[in-house]
């Protein structure tokens, strides 16, 4: 009512749709509002016919013509009795699939209400705008019924609504047969394969905007891959097998750096669904790692192959194949999309470190080099743990802690 919900005519003169489970009995239900099929005769299923034989065009119900479906007997006199023979709207469907795909082999009860308790709700919907005004209505109400059957612990079906955007053609016109501004997915996986398609259409620009199909674009990213596997295939024989337990500095340092915050970067836009900024993001990277040229020490050697491995780890996404080889040539033992997503090393992705001066009663005692946004807490930490600091704090009480931001932290000690 506060949505302006409409009414929803849930019947439909259809074969394909779910049987509506109510019979009507003359002598019971002389009135034929219908009685509800005994829940354990449900589900009432469609019979197996040829469609071909009853689909008339004359808009009455398919199954009516069908005796063996038609003909039942009544659950309350056992007399003869017939079944409805109108289909739910498959918006019935759709209000619900998500929570069966929970557990789509549980048989006394539409899902399995633990299932739901651990996996709703929905992350993400990715719909189109002309949802908004019926479905999304629907599968909302419906939602709120199932929490009031106790079956669903949820208010709300999902979190978070993705309206998608429209492919327009080249010529900035939607892609229509009329137009003949289509472009079939076939003849860019014939040229280009999945993978070139997968990226570029997720490169082209968020998901909710609209946007032009351009040629030249694909051809781009076409380009960017095949840059992506020149670089795999330079260093292969040189730097896969490579083992190395030491310190990492200059260009090795360098090259796990760019990696590991290719990898931050590509983990926070993918969870912004901001596909194209994560494409960006492994383009950095690639430019990152032809820039740091060939590598020549172990340390450099493990630097390379670790960065190719990430980089094979984050294509995945989006260019499976490439992505997988890649790995495979590098050692990865798994399929690559069946591997956890690895995580970066905090330590590798700080930008600006900056000096703090670390006092003692106003006396210079160290230098800490912390993240710039790091905390007062965690300068403090940093400070305190200097040597030279906890000597000249040992057994002494702390009267004041003195914080200037990006500058100095002072402990005033009696
Ligand atoms: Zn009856």
């Amino acid at each position: 009512m506060t949505y302006r919900q409409r009414d929803w005519g849930f019947s439909r003169q259809r074969y394909w749709g779910t049987p509506i489970p109510i019979v009507y009995c003359e002598k019971c239900d002389p009135e034929r509002k219908g009685l509800p099929v005994p829940l354990e005769q449900l589900p009432v299923r469609l019979p197996e016919i040829d469609t071909q034989e009853v689909l008339t065009g004359k808009g009455e119900p398919p199954l009516a013509k069908v005796a063996s479906f038609v003909n039942t007997t009544c659950p309350k006199c056992g007399g003869p009795a017939r079944r409805e023979t109108e289909t739910m709207d498959t918006f019935v469907d759709s209000c619900w699939y998500f929570a069966r795909y929970l557990s789509p082999h549980f048989d006394t009860a539409p899902f399995d209400p633990k299932e739901a308790q651990r996996w709703l709700p929905v992350d993400v919907y990715v719909g189109g705008p002309e949802h908004g005004t019926m479905h999304l209505l629907y599968f909302r109400f419906w939602t709120r019924i199932m929490k009031l059957l106790g079956l669903s612990p949820v208010d709300e079906p999902v979190k978070r609504l993705i309206t998608q955007g429209i492919v327009n053609g080249a010529d900035g016109r939607k892609m229509s047969k009329r137009f003949g501004n289509g472009v079939a997915p076939n003849i860019i996986v014939q040229k280009y394969g999945a993978d070139t398609a997968r990226t570029y259409v997720l490169f082209a620009g968020p998901p909710e905007r609209d946007f032009d199909w351009s040629p030249d674009q694909v051809e781009g990213v076409a380009r960017f891959l095949k840059r992506v596997w020149a670089l795999g295939a330079t260093h292969q024989a040189s730097v896969a097998d490579v083992t190395y337990d030491g310190p990492y500095e200059g260009k090795a340092l360098e090259t796990r750096r760019a990696a590991h915050k290719c990898l931050k970067r590509v983990s926070e836009a993918i969870e912004r669904l901001s596909f194209n900024t994560a494409v960006a993001g492994i383009m950095e990277c690639v430019n990152a790692l032809y820039a740091v040229g060939t590598p020549e020490t172990q340390a450099e050697k493990a630097a390379m192959a670790e960065a190719m491995r990430l980089l094979a780890r984050i294509l995945t996404p989006f260019a499976p194949h490439i992505a997988d080889e890649l790995a495979e040539a590098y050692g990865a033992k798994a399929v690559t999309v069946s591997e956890a997503w690895p995580e970066f090393d905090p330590a590798l992705v700080v930008d600006d470190v900056i000096p703090y001066a670390v006092q003692v009663n106003g006396k210079l005692r160290a230098e800490v080099r912390v993240a710039a946004d790091a905390s007062e807490a965690d300068v403090r930490a940093a400070a305190e743990a200097e040597e030279k600091v906890k000597s000249a704090l040992e057994g002494k009480t702390l009267r004041k802690f003195v914080f200037v931001p990006k500058r100095l932290v002072n402990f005033v000690v009696g």
